[in-house]
């Protein structure tokens, strides 16, 4: 942006909006070459995108494909695939008394959309939603974020040369987001914390735009006494410390009984070696600290806790071991979001109690249970509400392109992807094509002396 960023601001809101307004997004062509567009973008400039995902967060360029590059590739050919089947008008049916009619519903592109990206997963969780907003016919201004400034240049680079005329690249800050979230669009698709969501759903309301909200917060685990343990630490190795545990869903914190938690205490410390070896340190696989911001948040919520393994870390580098420890429900890391590579193991007395204690507080983005038993599947499923309930895993709900995306009170309202990306980012307009003869209505029409007759 130049010194008068504002003007810049206005000047890009106001070219999607003339794209918009010229009608050329609406054929589903153009749509379905726009998505080309990104395809082509992801497999000429995948390596860049890689390369700065690396600088950004350390990130290995193969997590870089599985959660970034190659899962909005995915997104894009599951849309490729079914788009034509997600747009077509659907019948409604028509009462007696208003036949001879024909009713159906049809999706309409919204207009321009403002997608708000976060640091964490900086490339998908732009593009994905971009997608979602181009297969709905819209044109769209997107606002990378800047606490991952070698992705954002990237999408600076290259999505003007990709998608010109279609999507438009806005850079900044607070203040430069600030100044977009002034102009008009006719939908704000935000990721990121709840203190920013409030801010961009009161910005929202002086237009009346409608906004989905992706945020976070706490996602616990529970692992009662029938899951096979070792496979269970596992997988909770592998979501937890993926993006060194800078991801919105992963597990926040590991509820279960005292036995379950000593049988973890043992068996988490071997999975972390398994999936990074003896020091993760060297480990190309494992990632860093986005910034010393939460490097220092992180370190201090370390300070008095009672660490079973990791802790290492070091400023320079932000690096912060795999971290597991035991703590209690009033701990400094049961306030808040984890976000970082800290797995607290809390001790809870039972299905019922563990029910409890995750009623009690902010509905999570995911919840994540690990058991063999039917029945307790079914208490959970019946007895919380979540973005997301998953059994025997954690965070790969998102790989299954047929599930919606997004959470529920605190962790946000709104979903996305796949056919969920179309429902939020279109209008389902009602129509009614009504002949108007024979005049069936005659029979409404005043005076109404004549309708006593028939009622
Ligand atoms: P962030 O700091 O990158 O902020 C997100 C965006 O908000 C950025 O583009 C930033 O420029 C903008 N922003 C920041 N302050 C602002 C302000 N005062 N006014 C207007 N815009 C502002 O990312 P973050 O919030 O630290 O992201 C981490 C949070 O996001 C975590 O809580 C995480 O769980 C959540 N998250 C949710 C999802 C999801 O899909 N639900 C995905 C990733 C992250």
């Amino acid at each position: 942006m130049t010194e008068d960023f504002s003007a810049d601001i206005t000047a890009q809101a106001a070219d999607a909006r003339a794209a918009f307004d010229s009608g050329v997004s609406r054929p589903i062509s153009w749509r379905v070459e726009r998505l080309k567009a990104v395809q082509q973008m992801l497999t000429e400039r995948g390596d860049e995108f890689a390369a700065a995902l690396q600088q950004d967060l350390g990130k290995h360029p193969s997590e870089a494909w599985l959660t970034e590059i190659g899962f909005v590739t995915a997104e894009i050919t599951h849309t490729l695939k079914n788009l034509q089947r997600w747009l077509a008008p659907e019948r409604a049916s028509v009462p007696v008394s208003l036949q001879p009619a024909n009713a159906r519903i049809i999706r309409e592109p919204l207009g321009v959309v403002l997608i708000i990206a976060p640091w964490n997963y900086p490339v998908q969780l732009l593009l994905a939603p971009m997608v979602g907003a181009l297969a709905a016919g819209n044109t769209v201004v997107v606002k990378p974020s800047e606490l991952a400034p070698a992705t954002s240049a990237a999408m600076q680079r290259w999505i003007p040369q990709y998608l010109d005329g279609a999507v438009f690249v806005v850079q900044g800050g607070v203040e430069e987001t600030t100044t977009l979230l002034g102009e008009r669009f006719d939908h704000i698709f935000y990721t990121g914390n709840g203190t920013v969501g409030r801010i961009v759903m009161r910005a929202a309301a002086e237009n009346l735009t409608p906004v989905t909200l992706e945020l976070g917060g706490k996602s616990p685990v529970y692992v009662d006494d029938s899951a096979d343990l070792p496979a269970t630490a596992m997988r909770l190795a592998w979501g937890k410390f993926l993006n060194a545990g800078q991801t919105c869903v992963a597990p926040d914190y590991v509820l279960a009984s005292r036995t379950v938690v000593a049988e973890l205490a043992r068996l988490l410390p071997e999975a972390i070696g398994r999936l990074y070896g003896t020091n993760p340190r060297s480990s190309k696989e494992y990632g860093r600290i986005v910034n010393d911001k939460h490097f220092q948040r992180l370190t201090g919520l370390l300070d008095a806790a009672d660490v079973v393994t990791g802790g290492e870390h070091d400023a320079a580098s932000r690096y912060l071991a795999p971290t597991v420890v035991r703590a209690d429900s009033g701990s400094a890391l049961m306030q808040e979001e984890i976000f970082g590579p800290v797995l607290p193991l809390v001790e809870i007395d039972g299905t019922d109690a563990a029910i409890k204690f995750i009623n009690r507080r902010d509905k999570p983005l995911a919840l994540y249970v690990f058991t063999a038993r039917a029945k307790t599947k079914a208490k959970f499923a019946e007895q919380t509400s979540s973005g997301a309930l998953c059994f025997g895993i954690p965070a790969a709900h998102l790989l299954v392109p047929g599930l919606p995306f997004g959470g529920v009170g605190a962790s946000g309202m709104g979903g996305y992807h796949g056919r969920f990306s179309i429902e939020t980012f279109s209008h389902r307009k009602a129509v009614l094509d009504k002949p108007l003869r024979p005049d069936t209505m005659r029979l409404v029409y005043p005076p109404f002396s004549a309708l006593k007759n028939l009622i």
